[in-house]
This record gives C-alpha cells, structure tokens and sequence, in this order.
C-alpha cells in the first residue's frame, strides 16, 4: 500500500455527499491503508477519502504529532451525535488548501458514533483537538469544506488565494 495524491480546492470531488460503506472488506482496509499513508506522508492531523478521491464516508485522525499519547482512530460510517459546549475559534488548516490557514469558529465538543477497522461500533465524546478535527474531517464527508464556515467578509478577503488554488488542482 502507498501513499495516494490529495486533491486540491476545485476538484468536483471534495463537494459530493460521500456514500455509506456497505462492509468494512479487505478493499476498505486497503483504503484505510492508503489513506494512513497519504497521512502521515502529507504530516497531516486528519483526512477525509474524498480528498484521496474516494467518495465513501472513510475519515482518520492521527494527533501523534501533537500529543504523543494520541493513537490513530479510523472512522467508518461516522454519524455525530451531538455537538456541544462553547463555539470556540481556531486556526484551521486543510491539506486540500496547501497553505491557506484560517481562523474557523466551531463547537468544542462533540459525541461521535462510528464503526472502526474491525467492523466494530464505537461511542467516542471529544473535546479540543480531537473535537476539532473530527467535526473537520466530518464535514468532508458531507461535501463541506473548512472555508464555508467563514464570514462572507472572510471569504472575500481570500478570494484570490481561493482563485489561485482552483487553477493549479
Ligand atoms: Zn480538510
């Protein structure tokens, strides 16, 4: 298995509603795989497999590199609970935006329910980083990207640099 490219802003497949995984089968492993790869290769925190051009409802989260403790978790069929505490807002960034960093208000908290690698359903409650990414990386899933949830005001202000990554994907 290898490490797959990440589609940029403008590719048709980071705006579609990613499909249920139907079985966790060894070609869900091997994308699982690929994807841990591709991951780690980019020096990313999380990624959706609509960025590895995969429409399936497949995202990882590895905070390894911002809290040693941490272990990747795979998310297969995620579906949020709840969204809680306190909007907060946080600078985001995103690996199919190379280099455009933003400060994205999101809540703090959410209680998620999944089915990891194994084909077994999981209850995960996440605050901070955690939290952070997984609404991210969720969000993918559904064809949203970071940059929605700016301000009208905001997403003026970038215009250009949003331009620029349109025409090199
Ligand atoms: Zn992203």
């Amino acid at each position: 298995m290898s490490a797959r490219p990440i589609v940029q802003y403008g590719d048709p497949v980071l705006r579609e509603v990613a499909q249920e995984v139907d079985k966790v089968d060894s070609g869900i492993k091997d994308l699982v795989s690929d994807m841990t790869d591709t991951l780690k290769e980019a020096q990313g925190l999380g990624l959706a497999a609509p960025q590895i051009s995969v429409s399936k409802r497949v995202f990882i989260v590895d905070l390894t590199a911002v809290d040693l403790t941490a272990e990747l978790k795979v998310f297969i069929n995620p579906e949020i609970i709840e969204k809680y505490g306190d909007d907060i807002e946080m600078e985001e960034g995103c690996l199919s935006f190379p280099g455009l960093y933003q400060k994205i208000v999101r809540p703090s908290q959410v209680k998620i329910k999944a089915t990891d690698i194994d084909g077994n359903q999981f209850e995960l409650d996440a605050d901070g980083m955690l939290a952070r990414v997984i609404l991210h990386e969720y969000d993918h899933l559904e064809g949203v990207l970071y940059i929605d949830h700016l301000s009208a005001l905001s997403r003026t202000l970038i215009k250009g640099r949003l331009k620029k990554l349109k025409e090199v994907s």
